[in-house]
């Protein structure tokens, strides 16, 4: 089992309606030290895919993403939801359903933070249908960039988000996939994924 999977056991819940709760240290309050094994694990794993940009959508992608551009070193873009349709004269726009929230956002970049030369790591918290990285996809896309791989810190593989990704092409990397939760007993199982870099990486002097 690796560190958020064993995480996500200690310290998760699980509600009704397929919700997995980790507001205690990814979207309420943030574990940095967690947070900072998420980057480095992503890193490592898109190891030799060229990064300019990391893309992600407010808000619980922001830490995530903010400490990954650190390790890569470059800039990080945060698209906004917004439920009414606005001008697009000056952003890039696209639509996502909220899983969570039960409603249709307009998701936005504005023009001058995604160009055509980019090739971006799009990073999200959660990936259940896909909506939000679908959507951040195709800003990526609308502004003629690349999208050079997808990171995400727990995948629901119950739902077909990265299913679709996976046959569309991409490179997806997610830390956790839930393969099946159960809210009445509290209990989660886990996807099996190939062995896990903690025990070769040191934190604290990373191998890249
Ligand atoms: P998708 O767009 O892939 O359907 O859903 C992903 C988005 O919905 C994520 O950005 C995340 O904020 C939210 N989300 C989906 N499922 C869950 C969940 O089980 N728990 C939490 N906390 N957020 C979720």
């Amino acid at each position: 089992m690796n560190f958020l999977e064993e995480k996500i056991l200690q310290d998760g819940f699980i509600k009704p309606g397929n919700i997995l709760k980790i507001d205690s240290f990814l979207n309420h309050q943030i574990d940095i030290d967690i947070i900072r094994q998420i980057a480095y694990e992503l890193k490592r794993r898109f190891r030799g895919v060229e990064v300019n940009k990391v893309l992600t959508i407010e808000a619980s992608g922001i830490a995530i993403a903010t400490m990954l551009g650190n390790l890569y070193d470059v800039p990080v873009v945060f698209a906004k939801k917004n439920e009414t349709a606005n001008s697009t004269d000056d952003k890039y726009m696209s639509k996502a359903y909220s899983f969570t929230h039960k409603k249709q956002n307009n998701v936005f970049v504005s023009r001058p933070y995604l160009h055509a030369t980019d090739k971006v790591l799009i990073v999200d918290d959660f990936l259940a249908d896909g909506q939000a990285v679908h959507a951040l996809i195709d800003l990526v896309h609308q502004a003629g960039g690349k999208v050079s791989g997808i990171g995400i810190a727990v995948e629901k593989g119950q739902q077909q988000g990265g299913k679709i990704l996976r046959e569309e092409g991409y490179h997806l990397e997610s830390i956790a996939i839930v393969e099946s939760m159960d809210w009445e007993n509290q209990t989660i199982r886990f996807r099996e994924q190939p062995a896990f870099a903690l025990g070769d990486c040191n934190l604290k002097t990373p191998f890249y």
